[in-house]
């Protein structure tokens, strides 16, 4: 269970719009949310692990599904994945995935040269349309501030040791525009159709922290 993350509920994450307010203020919807919490907890109407179970599964199933279609469709279709490059807003809402917090997106491929990595350094800008809820360590300053600085000890620290000569580029997401890593499509793939190949795609590969999970995975 990931613990519950002191300066933003998931919950009230919902109305977040980008204010860059020191990370244990909570802002104010974020305080009516619990508030609302505790009385509910209090009241014995909610469990507060019944809750925590719910936005993890957001965070790990639900959310990242619609963002691994996207990436097992760019993986099957040459010209999907071309529209993904030049336009990915309009090409991830042709899926039918669009609104708040998924706007304004670009899609980053990792190629063998080149490792890309997402983070949002003033706050937790995360493409919400794709990838549903942040996950804790996201939000958290650690990561935030040590992305920029040593992603490649970051990645270490998630299990990824990357070819020393694999470039990482790191993109900082903002309000306007937000990153969805295409993760490099695994070997032993060939003639999958898009189902079998969403399966590869974990959550964090498309944030950068990890690769696409191998084919005998599946
Ligand atoms: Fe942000």
């Amino acid at each position: 269970m990931l613990p519950r993350d002191p300066g933003q509920t998931n919950l009230a994450g919902m109305s977040h719009d980008h204010h860059h307010d020191h990370d244990n203020d909570l802002d104010p919807m974020a305080a009516r949310v619990r508030a609302l919490e505790t009385i509910l907890t209090e009241k014995g109407l909610i469990d507060p692990a019944a809750i925590d179970a719910i936005v993890e599964t957001y965070e790990t199933k639900v959310g990242p599904r619609n963002g691994a279609r996207v990436v097992a469709k760019a993986w099957a279709d040459a010209d999907y994945a071309d529209w993904l490059r030049r336009d990915a807003t309009a090409a991830i809402a042709s899926l039918g995935f669009s609104g708040r917090q998924g706007e304004h997106m670009q899609a980053v491929f990792n190629t063998p040269d080149t490792h890309n990595l997402v983070v949002c350094t003033l706050c937790s800008c995360y493409p919400w349309s794709v990838l549903g809820l942040p996950p804790v360590w996201y939000k958290a300053p650690p990561y935030r501030s040590r992305a920029v600085i040593d992603p490649r000890g970051v990645l270490e620290e998630f299990g990824l040791t990357l070819p020393p000569d694999t470039k990482i580029r790191v993109w900082d997401s903002t309000a306007e525009l937000r990153y969805l890593v295409v993760p490099m499509r695994p070997e032993g793939t060939e003639g999958w159709d898009e189902t079998r190949l969403a399966e590869l795609v974990s959550r964090d590969s498309m944030i950068g922290t990890a690769l696409a999970r191998q084919a005998e995975a599946a």
